[in-house]
């Protein structure tokens, strides 16, 4: 059996925008605020929730330009940062 503690990365879902990339959780330090960004096509989309809600919403970012100022840190999180945040329901699953 899988569990968080013991898989890898977490994920969103598939990417809507290229159907071949997974959807990663990324933070902004600065903020705490969350990003989705695909590993394939580096589409952005800067609400979790709002993807949540309407799957057919279109990236508003493409990697590397995040919301926000360019000085603020955006990376890859983890999956305490996710739990640390209450966004833990909003993981697809995970993979390495
Ligand atoms: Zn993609």
């Amino acid at each position: 059996m899988t569990t968080p503690e013991t898989a890898g990365r977490p994920y969103f879902d598939e990417c809507r925008a290229c159907g071949d990339g997974l959807l990663r959780f990324w933070i902004c330090r600065a903020t705490g605020a969350f990003a989705l960004l695909c590993d394939e096509c580096h589409a952005i989309w800067s609400h979790v929730g709002d993807l949540a809600d309407d799957p057919t919403l279109k990236p508003d970012y493409t990697y590397p330009d995040f919301p926000g100022e360019k000085a603020l840190t955006w990376e890859a999180s983890s999956l305490t940062d996710i739990r640390d945040h209450d966004l833990e329901f909003r993981v697809g699953g995970y993979s390495v």
